[in-house]
């Protein structure tokens, strides 16, 4: 993976070329393109990465984690996301969508049960946000979360929920007080072998690794011990997430723009036209040098802001920033890759895969135009 390393630590290169020699053990060219085919998850990876002790990777040193930081987290992500984004997503679905929801907002008895069995990769997690009603608009989620006892009774829907088929485990957003709006919002952690639980995966453009799933809740009973921090406090606990899931997915989408630039210019080595190099075309020459521009532009804004939240600054503009630009580069860089290789590109699996991939990056964790009005309006506009 020949690329800058904007002042990356001796520990961050070695972290990044151990996970990168792990999965080019694994994760080999004709396995990704199998998973893909099929629609399957990459449980070896994901299983290597937890043998290999890379699922401790952001937890608190006292439960057992390494206490990395954001660029250290920054760093590794953009190599999975760079290998192969459907581990990436495996693995942020569990570790940062779920684990890290647990370590930030629940009780010490819910760590205690939950952190160790993330980390080892024992059991494996996603979170429900969105509703068929509600994308953007978190705040209008309708789901249903009634007291009753010593349990909440859950009844509604979710849609488009990453890896719920496979998850052991959700953090679910729910309503417990459906008048309040967002001070109605509360997440509690469902198990999804629960009778009245059942997810169905849906049949996406691109990622079809990690599939995302609609969700159905009808009576289904979660005990009151597994809410997460305070009943309608939810929302407060949805938004200090924000900042690393945006950090991570810019990340991962420079990694996904080194990958398609390597694919690109392994197809031109000897391809031909007019008895010239295609290369040798000053117009098939810039369109790498444009993809060069735009891969360094999401990696600048990517690390700058990570190093900005290592050093405790509020990088809320930044972060939301880094996440535009990083995906919205990625979808262009992943147009000019498939543009240069011509009709092998639209045919081919790795251009094609990371093309359709490149697609979800501006409309997954906030769109694009959800992340311009939180810019503008952090500018006072
Ligand atoms: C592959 C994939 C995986 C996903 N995984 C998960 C998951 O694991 N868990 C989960 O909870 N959700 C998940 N989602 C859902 C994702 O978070 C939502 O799709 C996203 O938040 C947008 O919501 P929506 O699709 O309902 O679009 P809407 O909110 O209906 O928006 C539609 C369009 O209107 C625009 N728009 C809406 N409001 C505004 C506004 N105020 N200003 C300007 N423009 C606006 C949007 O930008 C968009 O272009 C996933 C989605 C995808 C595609």
């Amino acid at each position: 993976m020949p690329y800058k390393t904007f002042g990356f630590t001796e520990e961050q290169i070695l972290m990044r070329d151990n996970v990168l020699g792990l999965l080019a053990r694994v994760l080999r060219p004709e396995k990704i393109a199998e998973l893909e085919e099929n629609s399957e998850y990459p449980y070896e990876a994901f299983r290597a990465l937890a043998d290999a002790g890379w699922l401790t990777l952001p937890f608190d040193e006292d439960y057992g984690g390494m206490g990395a930081g954001y660029k250290d987290f920054a760093v590794f992500i953009e190599a999975l996301g760079y290998h192969f984004p459907g581990i990436r997503t495996a693995y942020m679905t569990t570790v940062v969508y779920g684990g890290l929801y647990i370590q930030n907002l629940g009780s010490d008895t819910l760590k205690e049960e939950f952190l160790p069995k993330i980390m080892k990769g024992d059991i494996r997690m996603a979170v429900a946000m969105t509703e068929p009603q509600s994308g953007s608009d978190v705040a209008g989620i309708r789901l249903r979360a009634t007291r009753d006892g010593d349990d909440y009774v859950l009844n509604g829907q979710k849609v488009y929920i990453t890896n719920a088929h496979e998850s052991d485990y959700l953090v679910v957003a729910v309503k417990t007080d459906p008048d309040a709006g967002r001070k109605g919002i509360s997440l509690v952690i469902v198990d999804t072998t629960d009778p009245g639980f059942e997810a169905r995966p849906m049949d996406p453009l691109g990622s079809r690794s990690t599939l995302l799933n609609e969700v159905f809740f009808d009576d289904v009973r979660v005990p009151a011990s597994r809410l997460l921090g305070e009943e309608n406090g939810g929302w407060r606990g949805l938004m200090q997430g924000l900042n690393l899931e945006r950090i991570l997915i810019a990340a991962a989408a420079s990694g996904q723009c080194l990958k398609i630039i390597e694919v690109a210019k392994n197809f031109v080595e000897d391809r031909k036209a007019f008895g010239k190099r295609i290369t040798d075309f000053q117009a098939v020459a810039h369109k790498f040098a444009e993809m060069a521009m735009m891969t360094e532009t999401a990696r600048l804004h990517t690390y700058n802001t990570a190093a900005m939240l290592d050093a405790g600054e509020d990088a809320v503009i930044e972060t939301a920033m880094a996440k535009v630009i990083a995906s919205e580069n990625n979808f262009k860089v992943a147009d000019l890759g498939m543009h240069i290789m011509g009709a092998a590109g639209y045919v081919q699996g790795d251009m094609q895969r990371l093309f359709r991939d490149a697609r979800l990056g501006t409309i997954g964790g906030g769109t694009s135009d959800i992340l311009r009005n939180v810019i503008a309006q952090r500018m006072d506009l």
